[in-house]
């Protein structure tokens, strides 16, 4: 049988509703586009992960007519062939499709652990790669599957691989484990890796809230709109409090923002998250779009050059630090940007070919417009919440001497004001202010067809306007508009591009500007997860602390949360690339599924990671400090 084959007769026979299937190798796109016909059929929610290996074949599969046509349809199934997870939500979000790329069993060891939402079924596809196939593999396919879990094959194997395959899934306890027995030894072996990987999620935990009732998000902004869309889709009841007196005020309220990853020469954790998060933001903006929401955008590519040579040296050195997909980031030679941007530019840099800018207010509003066609979302405007009480029944949120709730769970993600309340006041976070100034294009400016990054930005014409800045001022007293920061941000799009005509056709003299504060953490990654309960961390260190013992108690603990209370937040000057991933990996947590998002983004973005950090080294953490 076929995989399509197979995934049919799953969807038609079984009791499907949110079960979870896992695919080793992708024979061809007609696996995707039949999925979206079944689960389509079948009503029932499914999530599918297909596990693939980088090669030849996916690289030649990704860029085939096939995929082409495909993306032609549903431009929001864009793949990129980079290690790890690639989340893709379709028949708005009740066909989930995980795209593992790498070395399947890496891939399966950096998948966090579900209790609740395991495999059901694995698939074996005539694509699965021959060298990955080891016990070792089935082990760790068997930890994340659920004890009925099935291992069909592909027919279309040759015989003797099929008959392999089926020899290591019948060890690990695929087809036919009987869980009343307990010592069946498959079963052990299976709760023991999981129990191993628990213990070791353990700093940075991961909290199901696993309820129907209705849950509170106290913002308005991007952070809040994605969550409440990623929490619709799973049915989820939402109540949105927000002290504006309309949606996307704060910093999500500019005319324009870019989308671009933030890459390193290493690659390291952060520059992984931000290409998984990017081309998340990227997906989401093209499904709703596809959906017909109104959304100005232009995904016209992003060009990144240095503007001293400092910046220039560091431009070079992020181009040559890796080898990047070219549809990530490709080197681009001085001829080639002026190219690009449609204007003489003549500086070699950094293309984001995928990247462009959006209309972050228009994103807000269709994500929340979207999540109101799929669940019951209700909106508190001029909603100020000063305080988050916690009782037995719940949190209860107070305004203006009103007591809101109570709520079983509760997300704080209200932008310059994440450290506002009781309970998040020590996360170590930064308000920075920044101005960005419009002028209008004149004929020139108007040629200019991709966003230009260097000292500052400036993107091409939205309603014959054109932005360019941001100023960047730490805790600043007031958000009043800046003459000063309007020249500053002229001055810096000039000095990035020296003596070109067009540049001279940039008139802010009309003092059109837009004023907003990033909240920046000092490693850039966002914050997302349970709000830690640093009270409870403290009393623990204060008997656990800077011996070898202590690093063993804070490695296997589960470090202190408020139950219920969670936090999206940090988003820095990228929020609409590392937004959208992180709030999609906070509903999924809150709702007990798969995150699709590593252990090592989990602990990368986790609120309490400034002081785990030091604690799992077996350093000194002072209360507020990093
Ligand atoms: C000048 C500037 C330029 C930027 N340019 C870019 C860019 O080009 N690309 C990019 O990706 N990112 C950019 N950013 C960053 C991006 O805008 C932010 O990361 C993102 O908008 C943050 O979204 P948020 O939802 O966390 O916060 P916000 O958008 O600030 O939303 C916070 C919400 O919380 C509400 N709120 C606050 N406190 C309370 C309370 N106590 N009770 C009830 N409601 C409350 C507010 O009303 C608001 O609606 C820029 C930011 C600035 C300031």
């Amino acid at each position: 049988m076929t995989v399509s084959k197979i995934i049919q007769s799953i969807l038609a026979i079984k009791n499907t509703k949110d079960a979870v299937i896992a695919i080793l190798g992708l024979d061809s796109v007609s696996t995707i586009t039949d999925l979206i016909e079944y689960q389509s059929a079948s009503k029932s929610r499914l999530t599918v992960k297909i596990f693939c290996a980088i090669d030849e074949h996916i690289e030649q599969l990704f860029a085939s007519q096939a995929c082409r046509d495909l993306l032609q349809t549903r431009p929001e199934t864009q793949l990129v062939a980079i290690e790890g997870c690639q989340r893709v939500k379709l028949n708005q979000g009740a066909l989930i499709i995980d795209f593992h790329l790498g070395h399947y069993e890496q891939q399966l060891r950096q998948i966090p652990v579900s209790s609740t939402h395991l495999i059901a079924h694995w698939i074996c596809a005539a694509a699965i790669n021959l060298h990955s196939i080891e016990e070792t593999l089935f082990w760790q396919m068997a930890k994340h599957s659920n004890d009925s879990c099935d291992c069909l094959i592909s027919d279309k194997l040759p015989v003797d691989i099929q008959q392999e395959l089926y020899k290591l899934s019948q060890l690990v306890g695929f087809n036919g484990l009987n869980s009343s027995n307990t010592d069946n030894v498959p079963l052990m072996e299976r709760q023991a890796l999981r129990a191993q990987q628990l213990s070791q999620q353990a700093p940075y935990p991961i909290h199901a809230v696993n309820s129907a009732d209705e849950i509170a998000v106290i913002g308005g902004g991007i952070a809040c709109a994605s969550l409440v869309l990623s929490l619709a889709e799973r049915k989820q009841k939402t109540a949105v409090f927000c002290e504006d007196s309309d949606l996307a005020q704060a910093a999500s309220g500019n005319r324009q923002g870019a989308i671009y990853p933030l890459l390193t020469p290493d690659n390291n954790t952060l520059s992984q998250y931000f290409q998984q998060a990017y081309l998340f933001s990227l997906h989401r903006l093209t499904s709703l779009s596809n959906q017909n929401h109104a959304i100005d955008f232009d995904l016209c590519g992003v060009l990144h050059t240095g503007h001293d040579e400092r910046s220039r040296k560091r431009v070079l050195k992020i181009v040559n630090g890796h080898h990047w997909c070219v549809n990530i980031a490709h080197a681009v030679t001085a001829q080639q940007s002026s190219g690009l941007a449609g204007i003489d530019i003549d500086e070699t840099g950094i293309f984001y070919p995928l990247g462009g800018w959006v209309a972050p207010q228009d994103l807000c509003r269709a994500s929340l417009e979207q999540a109101s066609r799929l669940s019951d979302v209700s909106i508190h405007l001029n909603t100020q919440i000063t305080a988050l009480e916690k009782s037995d029944a719940g949190w209860f949120l107070v305004s203006n001497k009103q007591r809101l709730g109570p709520y079983k769970t509760v997300v704080v993600a209200n932008g310059k004001s994440l450290t506002r309340f009781e309970q998040t006041k020590h996360l170590q976070v930064t308000g920075f202010r920044g101005q960005v100034s419009h002028a209008p294009t004149r004929a020139k400016l108007s040629k200019l067809s991709t966003v230009l990054c260097a000292n500052g930005y400036m993107t091409p014409m939205n309603d014959a306007l054109h932005c360019l800045g941001a100023s960047y001022i730490k805790d600043a007293a007031n958000l009043d508009y800046s003459p000063q920061e309007q020249v500053d941000n002229l001055h810096k799009i000039q000095q990035s591009y020296l003596n070109k005509d067009w540049n001279r056709d940039i008139d802010i003299s009309k003092h059109s500007a837009r004023v907003g504060v990033r909240m920046v953490t000092r490693d850039h990654a966002p914050m997302m997860g349970p709000v830690p309960d640093l009270e409870a961390i403290m009393a623990l260190y204060d008997k656990h602390q800077l011996t070898p013992e202590s690093r063993k108690f804070w490695q296997s603990n589960a470090a202190p949360v408020h139950n219920g209370l969670y936090l999206l937040g940090g988003l820095g000057s990228r929020g609409l690339s590392s937004g959208l991933l992180a709030a999609e990996a906070l509903a999924a947590q809150i709702c007990g599924e798969v995150m699709p998002i590593s252990t090592d983004f989990i602990a990368l973005l986790n609120p309490n990671r400034m002081w785990m950090r030091k604690l799992l080294k077996g350093k000194s953490v002072e209360s507020g400090s990093e």
